[in-house]
């Protein structure tokens, strides 16, 4: 192996100006861009014309792509830990050497454990494949991703109604007339493509309705708002569902033909009448029921957001339950401006990609969380990584020797980092692959620096929609230190355990070949656009006999067998949270428009834009507890407290409080924002074991906090 030379992929060190069709890697969207390249230097970024919807625009975090490229503030080459763990003392180690330490490491706890004694997590994504192709050539079946923290409440709630995963369900938000968001922060926790269609719909007289316990941008750009007591929108969806049923605004003809246990839903709903759930959720009931007959009124136009960052409480699941059942009734699948079923290459005839999957052996082995053979009624895709730590404390049902994280940060991301440490000084080996100095990077035992997103290329990515298509991500520069592309990495480590059949590839234009092999399309042809539909016509299923629900009835079930069998309610009562005592909030976290969650606080441009996080409660609310807007504050959990600014407003509910997630960082190398402002998940302590038992989603904004001035 020549250990000193990137595996760059051909053209790209290449004299004079380039243009490079590529993805955005500054948040997990990844936005399709077009890169400027002038004598191996990114001088421009854009949005990828080629793509209609993206068209040129980018976003601040994406603008500010090339700042991260020139920082010299990440990963410059393997680093082998020294001191204790966390301690911050590393020594540079050659490729080879930091590949052979991790795999000796590896081998040893394959000896001791097997394969399934690994376990590895990521951010999931569109190049899941290539790092699902990886844990598997180690023969575990231990694949995690951030999505406990994310959407799991959701992607079980798709499953359990419609037997289809959150994304088997697209949203037409370009052409809907009234869009209902249950604290989706569409234009600040952005996706380029997703503002710019939800700007057009505006634009064209729709709606939205919007519901969270804080005025965000989104706020202000919907036609109603309701500030609504924290953790109770659950109560608002029953109340809707009421209204519904019994003024018969539902439509009949679809609900007869793809609905079953509408009576059960009936029963379920029959005492939470407006008036009930204004109590709940502070709503006044009147305007509860002009909204949801206003809604009704331009159904099947219409849409309720089926969830997206649902790691809320303990009914977040059943939020999301029933917003689908709510798109439901109002016959909005398959229509114009409501749900539109995701159709991939084999619905539309034609050959997909080749996996890599497709070429490791298969694990038998059961997941260490219990996903799939504990906990039936949960996908066990990613599993739920919130229960790798108490099995790996409790060595239940197996032990465990080694972590890697792939671009993840759970001790940023997932609540209560102190009893992750505790699990994690357990294993023999933690590795972290990164591209940033993460809170986890800076507590494992062997760091690899990643290429940045402009310095390699991925995998193809085939994205389900309306309409198939294929995206590229190429390599636009070398990179300027010493760092590897991913599939490089893996590779590597897998070769040096003789598993590396695979992924054995000598190039990345090798991979990619292999997954083109036997479909129409060209490389010369993808790269030429960075984004190729794959079919010109978008065609809808029929909605009298082919929905295809990949239910057991076909059809959309109110009552689910796979929660009947967990023993877990389908159509649960309301939980009604206790009330804060004075002093009291629950905590509740979110983003800006120009910090991704966790890895963009460093950035030179965007750490001008904020450098610091400030807790917003309620003005008035504030005032009652003597404190002033500006003030410093002490906020305390659970026997956890930290310090920060506070920022006083009247857009805040009075029981709740709110911070920008992805600040308090504690790594030196950072020296922009070390030791700047707040992190929300030290203050969720004990939320690590808190979860949904049916839908599998952390419980984080069930974190009670007090605050005063300091
Ligand atoms: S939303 Fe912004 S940061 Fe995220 S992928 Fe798109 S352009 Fe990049």
């Amino acid at each position: 192996m020549d250990g000193n030379k990137a595996p760059n992929v051909k053209g790209v060190d290449s004299p004079g100006r380039r243009t490079v069709y590529s993805l955005c890697g500054m948040c997990a969207v990844r936005c399709p861009i077009q890169v400027e390249v002038q004598d191996g230097r990114v001088v421009w970024i854009q949005g990828n014309p080629n793509d209609k919807t993206m068209g040129t625009s980018l976003c601040a975090k994406g603008a500010a792509a090339i700042a991260f490229e020139n920082d010299d503030e990440r990963p410059q080459y393997p680093l082998i830990r020294t001191g204790a763990r966390g301690g911050g003392q590393w020594r540079r180690a050659s490729w080879d050497e930091a590949l052979d330490y991790i795999a000796e490491k590896l081998q040893g706890v394959i000896d001791k454990f097997g394969g399934k004694g690994i376990a590895f997590s990521d951010r999931g994504g569109p190049f899941a494949d290539l790092q699902k192709t990886f844990v598997k050539s180690l023969g575990s079946p231990n694949y995690f991703n951030h999505d406990c923290t994310c959407g799991r409440n959701a992607q079980h709630a798709s499953q359990s109604l419609f037997g289809m995963g959150r994304k088997g369900l697209g949203m037409d938000i370009k052409n809907t007339k009234h869009l209902v968001l249950y604290g989706r922060n569409m234009i600040e926790s952005l996706q380029v493509k997703e503002v710019k269609d939800f700007m057009d719909a505006l634009g064209k007289g729709a709606k939205c309705t919007y519901i969270d316990v804080r005025a965000t941008l989104t706020a202000s750009k919907a036609s109603r708002f309701w500030m609504i007591r924290p953790n109770t929108e659950y109560a608002l969806n029953l109340a809707f569902i009421h209204v519904v049923l019994a003024e018969n605004l539902y439509d009949a003809d679809f609900v007869k033909k793809w609905v079953v246990g509408l009576d059960e839903l009936r029963e379920s709903v029959k005492e939470t009448t407006p008036e009930w759930a204004e109590k709940m959720t502070g709503v006044p009931a009147g305007e509860i029921k002009a909204a949801i007959r206003e809604i009704a009124a331009d159904r099947p136009n219409v849409i309720f957001h089926l969830g997206w960052m649902t790691a809320r409480h303990r009914q977040s699941f059943y939020t999301s339950r029933t917003a689908h059942i709510l798109n439901a009734l109002m016959g909005n699948i398959e229509q114009t401006g409501g749900l539109i079923i995701a159709k991939g290459t084999g619905d539309y005839g034609l050959k997909g990609l080749n996996k890599l999957d497709q070429r490791a052996p298969k694990v038998e082995d059961p997941r260490v969380d219990g996903v799939g053979t504990k906990f039936k009624h949960f996908d066990k895709g990613p599993g739920l990584m919130h229960l790798l730590f108490p099995a790996i404390l409790s060595g239940e049902p197996y032990p465990m020797g080694a972590y890697i994280a792939y671009r993840h940060d759970p001790l940023t991301s997932l609540p209560d980092p102190d009893v992750m440490k505790q699990a994690l000084d357990k294993l023999d080996l933690i590795v972290s692959i990164d591209v940033n100095y993460s809170e986890t990077a800076w507590y494992a035992d062997v760091i690899l620096p990643e290429a940045t997103f402009l310095e390699r290329g991925s995998i193809i990515a085939e994205k389900k929609g309306a309409k198939p298509n294929l995206q590229l991500r190429d390599q636009c520069i070398s990179p300027r230190f010493d760092s590897r592309p991913a599939w490089w990495i893996f590779r590597e480590i897998l070769r040096r355990l003789g598993k590396s059949e695979p992924l054995e590839f000598e190039t990345l234009e090798d991979i990619w070949a292999y997954q083109l092999e036997g479909t129409d399309v060209s490389l010369e042809e993808l790269r030429s656009k960075g984004v190729l539909g794959l079919v010109s016509k978008e065609e809808r299923r029929d909605r009298d006999t082919g929905l295809g629900f990949k239910t057991a009835s076909g059809k959309v079930e109110m009552i689910s067998p796979a929660l009947d069998e967990a023993g877990l309610p389908s159509l649960a009562p309301f939980y009604d949270p206790p009330a804060n005592e004075p002093g009291q909030f629950n905590l509740v976290f979110g983003r800006v428009a120009y910090h991704n969650h966790a890895h963009t606080m460093n950035n030179p441009l965007l750490n001008e834009l904020m450098s610091e996080n400030a807790l917003w409660i309620n003005k008035a609310t504030g005032g009652e507890l003597g404190i002033g807007d500006g003030d410093t504050i002490e906020v305390k959990s659970n026997g956890y407290s930290t310090k920060g600014k506070v920022r006083l407003t009247e857009f805040i509910h009075p029981e709740a409080a709110f911070m920008v997630h992805g600040f308090g960082r504690t790594v030196p190398l950072q020296t922009r924002t070390y030791g700047k402002g707040m992190a929300d998940q030290r203050l969720m302590k004990g939320k690590l074991t808190s979860y949904d038992p049916a839908g599998g989603g952390n419980c984080l904004t069930e974190t009670v906090i007090s605050v005063k001035k300091a």
